[in-house]
């Protein structure tokens, strides 16, 4: 959950993970604000369009057509794996979904099956239309699968989410069978979303077209969290003014204690305040920790056992 970037934000994201961008006409101030709401943000859809040629397919997203005024996203990814940004703010893409799915998006776990059309995405979904017949026939090449992982990547690493923050209009919409088609496997794309994100910096590399055998996935790396410095930020945080970050690694604990179901993602800040405490305790409590030993400050075995658990290193 977070409030929406900035335009200039989005395109600048998008160049530094190694995308090419293009920006068409006044895209940053072409929306359905007036329609109504943008924001909170929760996470990324993905569509294929039914158009073919991308010429018509960048016109067609920007314009709309009848019955449907544009913007239909915010960027186009082409077949070539070009972003075209069409629009910013408000677009007709994600239209009513299930409510659950967006608390599942929220929750950063995978959605269940879709069976409601209540909620309004067009609020709460950053939206790509992908250049696809959608016929289930025409192939989605590998530079466009490519794009769409780094276009999720770099929106939820601008986030601080997970790839689980990257839905399908399938996962939404009763009804709905995008994206699909030869070559599109999402849990492929989650799979490469999540590594990428296990570096801390984008990998500004561009794309190479793929050979025929696909090459192995880096292993991600596991971030490592300073033992010391954590328990410093612990003690500090919770009397200091505001919400100040002392501490980077606060976020990798937040995030694993948001993954164990302790803390709501929304306090996953970076900022180890009194919330965090709590959670922690709770953490420590269900180790069998009492009493002062659940405390919410983290001792090294405590520490230990939840990095193991969620992906991350204990230093010292
Ligand atoms: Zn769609």
């Amino acid at each position: 959950m977070a409030p929406p970037m900035p335009a200039a934000t989005f395109a600048a994201l998008f160049r530094a993970e190694g995308i090419t961008v293009l920006e068409v006409g006044d895209w940053r101030d072409h929306n359905r604000n007036s329609k109504g709401p943008w924001g909170e943000v929760h996470g990324v859809m993905i569509h294929h369009t039914v158009t073919r040629g991308t010429a018509t397919t960048v016109r067609m997203c920007r314009d709309g057509y009848p019955g449907l005024p544009g913007p239909l996203c915010h960027g186009v990814i082409a077949k070539d794996g070009t972003v075209h940004l069409v629009g910013y703010g408000r677009a007709n893409h994600a239209g009513l979904g299930d409510p659950d799915v967006l608390r599942a998006v929220i929750n950063e776990v995978k959605p269940p099956t879709d069976n409601e059309a209540s909620t309004d995405g067009n609020r709460h979904f950053y939206g790509f239309e992908c250049e696809n017949l959608g016929d289930g026939v025409d192939p989605w090449p590998p530079e466009q699968i490519e794009a769409i992982g780094r276009v999720i990547t770099a929106i939820c690493r601008h986030h601080g989410w997970g790839a689980r923050s990257a839905l399908r209009h399938l996962d939404w919409q009763p009804g709905k069978i995008d994206p699909r088609g030869p070559g599109m496997d999402w849990d492929d794309i989650l799979t490469r979303v999540t590594a990428r994100l296990a570096g801390d910096k984008p990998d500004p590399k561009p794309a190479t077209p793929k050979p025929a055998a696909p090459k192995p996935l880096p292993k991600p790396t596991k971030p490592t969290v300073d033992l010391s410095q954590l328990v410093a930020a612990a003690k500090s945080n919770p009397a200091a003014k505001g919400t100040p970050v002392t501490y980077s690694g606060v976020r990798t604990v937040e995030a694993a204690l948001v993954d164990a179901g302790l803390l709501a993602k929304k306090y996953s800040d970076g900022h180890y305040g009194t919330t965090t405490v709590t959670a922690y305790a709770t953490w420590q409590r269900r180790l069998g920790y009492t009493g002062k030993d659940a405390d919410g400050i983290p001792g090294r075995t405590s520490l230990k056992r939840l990095g193991d658990k969620y992906g991350f290193r204990v230093v010292a």
